[in-house]
């Protein structure tokens, strides 16, 4: 009888015992899942699926950029190019980072966008991932090459461009660009008043060229003139069909020569506070940037 009642408590007791062990240990194995993934692990539902690995995962893909944003070949628009030091200030910005470029942090980010546009999400800046980034930068520009029926010219005065002796035929924009590019200018004298020569109200100071127009509005026959005048000016000076005659494009003084695609001059201008400040905040105002030339920006909208 005693056998009995005593084997069904142990049947009982051994029975819990298994049940907690089996539940502890499910319980550790999902904890450590949980620690494991870290605070990247995303809580809501997202459209593509991006695996999070911590930047610790990276060092050998960061060693890789290291070497590449030096010498990576690629082509655009037909010409051989060499690395994308030039385009990191832009890269950083799109996949959301401060780290530089050859860091761990900088690769996990970048792993994280490569998934999000559909490129093996590897870390490394190849080539099938800067041509991923051009698209992508190329998508957000105006598209267009003439004046809209919306589109209303406007003289600005010479004072805002960076030559005060440009002919007063060559001082026009699209009013709404104008517009927007004055907020714009204000943010940024506000933002950079250490970097910039400001007067005591706070706008930029007359001798001031960084951030000065350039170039804005060019007619159709203008840009067909300067074709012809300049063969050996650069690539936008030579289309046939430019987004300047759209009124909305304006070349902002960024550094250096003020429109020479040559790259040590890009990789000047791109160093700047003044182009540093465009790339986190054109955005806010309306402004996208052709990322082949630091200069150009053109006024889309939001
Ligand atoms: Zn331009």
């Amino acid at each position: 009888m005693k056998t009995r009642i005593l084997l069904p408590a142990a049947a009982v007791s051994l029975f819990s015992c298994l049940v907690a062990f089996l539940v502890l240990v499910d319980f550790d194995v999902y904890a450590q899942r949980e620690r494991l993934a870290g605070p990247n692990v995303k809580t809501t539902a997202s459209v593509t699926k991006v695996e999070r690995k911590p930047a610790a995962a990276f060092t050998k893909a960061a060693a890789e950029n290291a070497t590449l944003r030096n010498s990576l070949s690629w082509t655009f628009s037909g010409k051989a190019q060499t690395g994308w030091n030039i385009y990191i200030p832009l890269i950083s910005e799109a996949i959301g980072t401060d780290s530089g470029p050859d860091t761990s942090e900088f690769a996990l980010a970048l792993s994280n966008w490569q998934q999000r546009s559909g490129v093996p999400g590897t870390g490394v800046l190849d080539t099938a991932t800067l041509e991923t980034f051009t698209k992508y930068w190329q998508s957000r520009r105006l598209g267009r090459f003439s004046l809209s029926d919306d589109d209303n010219l406007l003289a600005a005065p010479i004072t805002e461009f960076f030559d005060p002796t440009r002919s007063p035929d060559l001082l026009q924009l699209e009013q709404q660009t104008y517009a927007a590019y004055k907020k714009m200018i204000a943010a940024a004298a506000k933002d950079l008043r250490h970097e910039l020569k400001l007067t005591k109200d706070g706008d930029l100071a007359p001798e001031e060229k960084f951030l000065r127009i350039v170039s804005a509005y060019r007619s159709p026959e203008y840009q067909d003139a300067l074709r012809k005048k300049e063969p050996n000016a650069g690539r936008a000076a030579l289309a046939v069909h430019s987004p300047h005659s759209t009124g909305h494009a304006i070349d902002i003084y960024v550094g250096g020569e003020p429109v020479k695609t040559l790259d040590s001059n890009r990789l000047i201008q791109v160093q700047t506070p003044a182009y540093k400040w465009l790339v986190k905040n054109a955005h806010r105002f309306g402004f996208y940037p052709y990322f082949y030339e630091p200069w150009h920006w053109e006024y889309v909208g939001k």
